[in-house]
Protein backbone atom coordinates (compact mmCIF):
# COMPACT_ATOMS: atom_id res chain seq x y z
CA UNK A 1 0.00 0.00 0.00
CA UNK A 2 2.81 2.34 0.93
CA UNK A 3 4.59 1.54 -2.66
CA UNK A 4 1.37 2.43 -3.92
CA UNK A 5 1.03 5.56 -2.17
CA UNK A 6 3.89 6.89 -3.18
CA UNK A 7 3.36 6.40 -6.97
CA UNK A 8 2.99 9.55 -8.08
CA UNK A 9 -0.39 10.10 -10.12
CA UNK A 10 0.08 11.90 -13.23
CA UNK A 11 -2.51 12.67 -15.50
CA UNK A 12 -2.07 11.91 -19.86
CA UNK A 13 -3.89 12.46 -22.26
CA UNK A 14 -6.34 9.44 -21.55
CA UNK A 15 -7.23 10.67 -18.45
CA UNK A 16 -8.64 13.90 -20.09
CA UNK A 17 -10.07 11.81 -22.80
CA UNK A 18 -11.96 10.01 -20.23
CA UNK A 19 -12.94 13.03 -18.35
CA UNK A 20 -13.92 14.78 -21.76
CA UNK A 21 -16.24 11.46 -22.41
CA UNK A 22 -17.59 11.67 -19.03
CA UNK A 23 -18.62 15.39 -19.61
CA UNK A 24 -20.03 14.77 -22.55
CA UNK A 25 -22.12 12.09 -21.59
CA UNK A 26 -24.03 13.67 -18.59
CA UNK A 27 -27.43 14.41 -18.72
CA UNK A 28 -29.00 17.76 -18.28
CA UNK A 29 -32.31 16.34 -18.58
CA UNK A 30 -32.98 12.95 -17.39
CA UNK A 31 -35.68 10.39 -19.37
CA UNK A 32 -37.63 10.10 -16.64
CA UNK A 33 -38.16 14.16 -16.68
CA UNK A 34 -39.55 13.20 -19.90
CA UNK A 35 -43.32 12.53 -18.96
CA UNK A 36 -46.07 12.79 -21.48
CA UNK A 37 -47.95 15.75 -21.35
CA UNK A 38 -51.34 14.51 -18.92
CA UNK A 39 -54.37 16.68 -17.13
CA UNK A 40 -56.06 15.56 -14.49
CA UNK A 41 -59.17 15.42 -16.39
CA UNK A 42 -57.50 12.51 -18.44
CA UNK A 43 -56.47 10.34 -16.08
CA UNK A 44 -59.08 7.28 -15.05
CA UNK A 45 -60.07 8.15 -11.03
CA UNK A 46 -59.83 5.34 -8.31
CA UNK A 47 -57.56 3.51 -6.63
CA UNK A 48 -55.57 1.42 -7.71
CA UNK A 49 -54.31 -2.10 -6.26
CA UNK A 50 -51.36 -2.12 -3.94
CA UNK A 51 -49.93 -5.39 -5.68
CA UNK A 52 -51.19 -5.67 -9.22
CA UNK A 53 -51.77 -1.94 -9.74
CA UNK A 54 -55.34 -2.75 -11.62
CA UNK A 55 -58.06 -0.03 -11.11
CA UNK A 56 -60.32 -3.01 -10.41
CA UNK A 57 -60.83 -2.09 -6.80
CA UNK A 58 -64.17 -2.46 -4.14
CA UNK A 59 -64.62 -1.38 -0.99
CA UNK A 60 -65.63 -3.99 1.59
CA UNK A 61 -65.77 -3.87 5.42
CA UNK A 62 -63.49 -0.89 5.32
CA UNK A 63 -60.64 -2.15 3.26
CA UNK A 64 -59.95 -2.13 -0.38
CA UNK A 65 -60.25 -5.34 -2.01
CA UNK A 66 -59.28 -5.94 -5.37
CA UNK A 67 -61.26 -8.25 -7.94
CA UNK A 68 -58.28 -9.22 -9.64
CA UNK A 69 -55.40 -10.72 -7.24
CA UNK A 70 -57.82 -10.41 -4.09
CA UNK A 71 -54.79 -8.02 -2.25
CA UNK A 72 -57.11 -6.09 1.08
CA UNK A 73 -55.59 -2.90 2.03
CA UNK A 74 -56.68 -0.87 4.60
CA UNK A 75 -59.11 1.47 3.36
CA UNK A 76 -57.30 4.58 5.58
CA UNK A 77 -54.48 3.22 4.22
CA UNK A 78 -55.05 3.05 0.69
CA UNK A 79 -56.89 6.69 0.71
CA UNK A 80 -53.19 8.11 2.11
CA UNK A 81 -51.72 6.10 -0.86
CA UNK A 82 -53.98 7.64 -3.45
CA UNK A 83 -53.19 11.21 -1.64
CA UNK A 84 -49.42 10.58 -2.35
CA UNK A 85 -50.18 9.37 -6.11
CA UNK A 86 -52.48 12.69 -6.56
CA UNK A 87 -49.32 15.03 -5.07
CA UNK A 88 -46.67 13.15 -7.24
CA UNK A 89 -48.79 13.27 -10.23
CA UNK A 90 -49.94 16.96 -9.45
CA UNK A 91 -47.09 18.37 -6.88
CA UNK A 92 -48.70 21.98 -7.50
CA UNK A 93 -52.35 20.73 -6.78
CA UNK A 94 -53.79 21.40 -3.49
CA UNK A 95 -55.13 18.55 -1.80
CA UNK A 96 -58.66 19.13 -0.65
CA UNK A 97 -61.51 16.97 0.56
CA UNK A 98 -63.68 17.13 -2.86
CA UNK A 99 -60.51 17.09 -4.94
CA UNK A 100 -59.76 13.42 -3.14
CA UNK A 101 -63.22 12.37 -2.47
CA UNK A 102 -63.36 12.70 -6.70
CA UNK A 103 -59.93 11.02 -7.24
CA UNK A 104 -60.80 8.03 -5.20
CA UNK A 105 -64.03 7.17 -6.47
CA UNK A 106 -64.82 4.22 -4.79
CA UNK A 107 -66.19 6.22 -1.46
CA UNK A 108 -69.67 7.50 -1.26
CA UNK A 109 -68.81 9.43 2.56
CA UNK A 110 -66.89 12.80 1.91
CA UNK A 111 -66.69 12.08 5.77
CA UNK A 112 -64.65 9.52 5.79
CA UNK A 113 -62.40 11.14 3.27
CA UNK A 114 -62.22 14.36 5.58
CA UNK A 115 -61.08 12.67 8.43
CA UNK A 116 -58.73 10.69 7.29
CA UNK A 117 -57.13 13.56 5.55
CA UNK A 118 -57.38 15.32 9.06
CA UNK A 119 -55.97 12.80 10.84
CA UNK A 120 -53.03 12.75 8.66
CA UNK A 121 -52.46 16.06 7.23
CA UNK A 122 -52.62 19.34 8.64
CA UNK A 123 -55.88 21.82 7.77
CA UNK A 124 -55.21 25.13 5.87
CA UNK A 125 -57.77 27.77 6.02
CA UNK A 126 -61.77 27.52 6.83
CA UNK A 127 -63.13 24.32 6.72
CA UNK A 128 -65.43 23.96 3.17
CA UNK A 129 -62.49 25.79 1.41
CA UNK A 130 -59.74 23.95 3.20
CA UNK A 131 -57.10 21.95 1.99
CA UNK A 132 -54.16 19.77 3.54
CA UNK A 133 -50.46 19.86 3.97
CA UNK A 134 -47.93 17.47 5.44
CA UNK A 135 -47.93 17.23 9.14
ZN1 LIG B 1 -54.54 -6.49 -7.33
Amino acid sequence: MKKLNMRPSRLNGAHKKLADHLVSMHQIVLPYDKLPPYTYAQLKKGPLCAVCHSLKTIVVDRKLVCTICRHEELLDHAILRSVEELKLLFPDIKITTVLVHDWFQVVDSMKTIRRVLVQNYSAVGKKEYSFFKLK
